[in-house]
């Protein structure tokens, strides 16, 4: 029998609040007695930050189980819910909102236990760790001291404790090799095992993706597959089979793609299928890749951990040092470290301990040798299959530090995301925020800022003072860059009182988009923007003066880089291996923001001439919750394909671009419009297989024609309504978060009442994969939320069984959006659009053959033009919100019996 701690514990839902005290009597209670309660006292609780939510109460604080469960199991999967505790834990799950604070007491009792189990896995760094968290006085540190006994010898410190990469020879280039289809097959069918179902189609496409491995006939021209694949045809194992077979034949590499997280996931897991978890000397064949900017910077982190967190914070970066230790790859977005820890404090601080601004001193870092970043890296040179997502793709072939790891074999699954992900990589935004950040690398810590960052002069001290051009050209850069803004830079704009002609600039821009705004305050809370055209004399000569400053910074940064190769050409007897790796290093991350200037001065060089037919430039003033944070000037291709053509395709072998909603309908042009071939004239070879699923069968769109649009409270009321038939188990859809947030505060109470819970994006204090995980484990659980969760959520099976859209969901009519509708064939370019949305938002309902499920849209002008977006043969009626209640409820009733009745 289980015992429990005696402490008192508390939880709080939509549906109302309970109190347990140390000698086991709960009882409910009012919001105000709780807040008192954890006022006297620290209550035992589960995810503080939702409690307080929950109670209004924001600065809540306790005994947090989330907390405790990183410290003793880091690394390790949960979903924070009372439901997940007690599945992680082995526990019996709590039958009710009232049984929860009786279920926290049993879990911590069952947590501090697992400090006397000798067989604990992660025991090595927890005494160390809690002599710290002690001294921060962590609440939970005097139970756990109690319990964890003084190791017998000295623990290793974790960054003794991880493990150095080793250097590796260079791959030779692969061999040239043709796949015969048997073999592709043969292979196929080793993937999916002898006792799976033939699958047809999955032969025929996985054939077709083997024709993108073939040997190259001309330069600049690689084979370009665009495959739509139906869900369920398995177009995973479809790809993998000869892209295994192609990297067993020739040595080399692939490089698949993905947009999502949740496929990156599931890429990981089927590739076990094809390949073992390590080859004989010890290396990966498979490894997943992703930006900097997602991995643990180990020298960030140990500048936390000896002072520069402070407060909560220090407690955080004691817990992220228990999980690196453990951790797989030292991912912390979306790897193994848990998606709900940073919201237990605040999101930033995660933030701050990876490598966002590419500050990184290379081989200069005592922690080189074990870094995570430098680790990945040098794995994936030596993989088979490398799993990366599309922004990554393209960042490192436009940027990429080694030409010789560039890919040439990809695959682009969610191929649907590339346009998007082209769209942004190759972006240009001269605003506040960017050119700050460029001041700061060029200048280092100004007044008392805190903090390992460092400036230019300090990261190459050692050429300024061997290397006199060079140190003039660093002391002309830091001159240069005090005309960038500095701290304050917002306040100063909202004060008419800018510094410099960069602050100038961002004041003229600023104050053009309010003089233009047409919108009279209707778009309170979200961002404005205006054309960059018609502007006065006194605009132009502003921006005139800042495109100046940023030449003349631009000019001494490109004398740097020349000293610098010259340096790496003729090196000196005191530069190392580590002093070349550090330096070119350096000239790299140069390299990178002489393009980002020059990138700037052009689009302030166009400011007084005549518009540039390939970019769509505008001013923007950035707001969130009506707080401004950042104003600038932004450019974006018209077609970001055509960047995306050279930097991708044309070093590219063979590329094949897959989705189960590339097409629109049966119309493939804006499939091959957003593929990049035309740029490099190749028409690429097209194939489509449709998915096997019976959609006549397993689902139905109901069209609600009667809640007017506009009316929120009549939304609210046909949201809660719907989640009520369906018993939960609802993912609704929004475009805008203001309508959501609204329709969430009318209905969430309520719902709860009934054992619905509701969560939602961007008002629950739960990062989005939690969310999904949540609603994942819970069929009774619903979810609202925006764009992010269209189509990144894969939850198969009765815990997802209706889809709400709260409308048809119509492009943001942005000045982008106009420019390229423009382009794009006016109202054609908006339907194709708006099909691929709802097409996508489909596709979440029916993941596999069991599945069944209704799609709603509460829509009463829904145009008939835009039907073609659902699969053929799936059932659409326009219907009143009373008959689709009744439908929906029915068909629950139905599965219900069907799930009861005897086998
Ligand atoms: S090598 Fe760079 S990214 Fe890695 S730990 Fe050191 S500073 Fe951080």
């Amino acid at each position: 029998m289980t015992t429990a701690l005696p402490l008192p514990a508390i939880h709080a839902s939509h549906s109302g609040c309970w109190l347990r005290d140390s000698h086991g009597s709960t009882r409910a209670t009012g919001k105000g007695e709780a807040i008192i309660a954890a006022a006297d006292t620290p209550l035992l609780m589960l995810n503080a930050p939702l409690v307080a939510t929950r109670l209004g109460y924001p600065d809540l604080s306790g005994l947090d189980l989330l907390e405790l469960f990183a410290f003793i199991h880091p690394a390790r999967f949960m979903v924070p819910t009372p439901k997940g505790l007690a599945h992680v834990l082995d526990l019996p799950e709590p039958d009710g909102d009232d049984a929860v604070p009786a279920l926290l007491q049993i879990a911590a009792e069952t947590l501090l236990a697992t400090c006397s189990d000798p067989n604990w896995p992660e025991r090595e760094g927890a005494w160390s760790a809690l002599q710290n968290l002690t001294r921060m006085r962590w609440p939970w540190a005097p139970l756990l001291a109690a319990r964890l006994a003084t190791p017998a010898k000295a623990e290793r410190w974790l960054f003794a404790r991880l493990p150095e990469w080793e250097e590796a020879p260079e791959r030779p280039q692969p061999a040239q090799v043709a796949l015969a289809p048997e073999a592709i097959t043969q292979r196929l069918g080793q993937l999916t095992g002898s006792g799976a179902e033939a699958r047809p189609a999955q032969v025929a496409y996985a054939s077709e993706a083997g024709e993108v491995f073939a040997p190259r006939r001309r330069e600049g021209l690689p084979h370009v597959l665009l495959a739509q694949a139906g869900t369920g045809i398995g177009k995973t194992l479809g790809y993998l089979a000869p892209a295994s077979l192609w990297a067993e034949q020739s040595g080399g590499t692939v490089w698949v793609s993905t947009y999502t997280k949740a496929l990156q996931r599931q890429l990981r897991r089927e590739s076990r299928r094809a390949w073992p978890g390590q080859r004989g000397n010890g290396t990966q064949p498979v490894v997943v890749r992703k930006g900097r900017e997602n991995y643990l910077c180990l020298l960030n982190l140990e500048d936390a951990l000896q002072g520069g967190f402070a407060g909560r914070a220090a407690i955080m970066a004691q817990l992220v040092a228990r999980w690196a230790a453990y951790s797989q790859d030292g991912d912390m977005i979306g790897g193994d470290l848990p998606g709900w820890l940073g919201t237990l404090f605040r999101q930033r601080g995660i933030k701050a301990l990876t490598d966002q601004r590419g500050e990184c001193v290379y081989a200069g870092c005592p922690h080189y040798r074990k870094c995570f970043i430098e680790r990945a890296a040098r794995a994936s040179a030596q993989a088979d299959l490398v799993i990366a997502n599309h922004a990554l793709v393209m960042v490192n072939a436009a940027r990429g530090r080694d030409h010789a790891q560039r890919p040439t074999r990809l695959v682009f699954d969610e191929g649907h995301h590339v346009f998007e992900a082209a769209d942004s990589t190759f972006a240009a935004a001269l605003t506040g925020a960017e050119t700050i950040e460029l001041r700061r690398w060029v200048i280092g810590p100004e007044r008392g800022s805190k903090g390992r960052r460092r400036g230019l002069s300090a990261r190459l001290a050692d050429v300024a003072s061997y290397d006199e051009a060079g140190g003039k050209a660093i002391a002309a850069a830091r001159y240069a860059a005090e005309a960038l803004p500095g701290d304050g830079w917002l306040q100063r704009l909202a004060e008419n009182a800018p510094s410099g002609p960069l602050e100038e600039l961002l004041a003229a821009v600023r104050a053009t988009v309010y003089a233009r705004d047409e919108s009279g305050g209707q778009e309170a809370g979200y961002g404005l923007e205006t054309e960059a055209a018609q502007f006065e004399g006194a605009f132009v000569e502003r921006a005139q003066a800042a495109q100046e400053a940023l030449a003349e910074l631009r000019v001494p940064l490109v004398r740097l880089g020349v000293r610098l190769e010259a340096i790496l050409a003729e090196p000196p007897d005191w530069l190392d291996g580590a002093g070349r790796a550090r330096i070119e290093g350096a000239r790299h991350s140069l390299a990178w923001r002489i393009d980002l200037l020059a990138a700037w001065e052009a689009l302030l060089d166009r400011l007084g001439g005549p518009a540039d037919p390939e970019f769509v430039d505008w001013l923007a003033v950035e707001r969130s919750e009506a707080r401004e944070f950042d104003v600038g000037i932004h450019r974006r291709w018209l077609d970001p394909m055509k960047p995306f053509a050279r930097t991708v395709l044309e070093g590219a072998h063979g590329v094949m671009i897959t989705s189960a909603t590339l097409r629109d309908g049966a119309n493939w042009d804006t499939a091959i419009a957003r593929s990049g071939a035309a740029a490099l004239e190749i028409a690429p070879r097209l194939s489509s297989f449709d998915s096997p699923f019976d959609y006549a069968g397993q689902a139905e769109v109901l069209i609600v024609t009667d809640v007017p649009k506009g009316d929120v409270a009549a939304l609210a009321g046909a949201y809660g309504r719907l989640i009520e038939a369906s018993g939960g188990g609802v993912l609704g859809l929004f475009t805008a978060i203001r309508r959501l947030r609204v329709v969430y505060g009318r209905i969430a109470d309520r719902l709860a009442r009934t054992g619905l819970p509701l969560y939602a994006q961007h008002v629950d204090p739960i990062d989005t994969g939690t969310l999904v995980d949540i609603f994942r484990d819970d069929p009774r659980a619903s979810l609202l939320g925006t764009d992010a969760l269209r189509d990144g959520v894969d939850v198969p099976g009765h815990s997802l069984r209706l889809v709400v859209m709260e409308q048809v969901p119509w492009p943001k009519p942005s000045i982008l959006h106009r420019a390229r509708r423009l382009a794009g064939g006016g109202s054609a370019y908006d339907d194709q659009i708006i099909r691929a949305r709802l097409a996508q938002a489909f596709g979440r309902l029916i993941r596999s053959k069991e599945d069944r499920g209704h799609f709603v849209v509460l829509s009463s002008a829904f145009p008939s033009r835009l039907l073609s977006a659902f699969p053929d043969g799936t059932p659409i009626t326009r219907v009143t919100l009373d008959e689709a209640l009744h439908r929906v409820s029915g068909s629950v009733s139905a599965r219900t019996i069907r799930s009861e009745s005897p086998a």
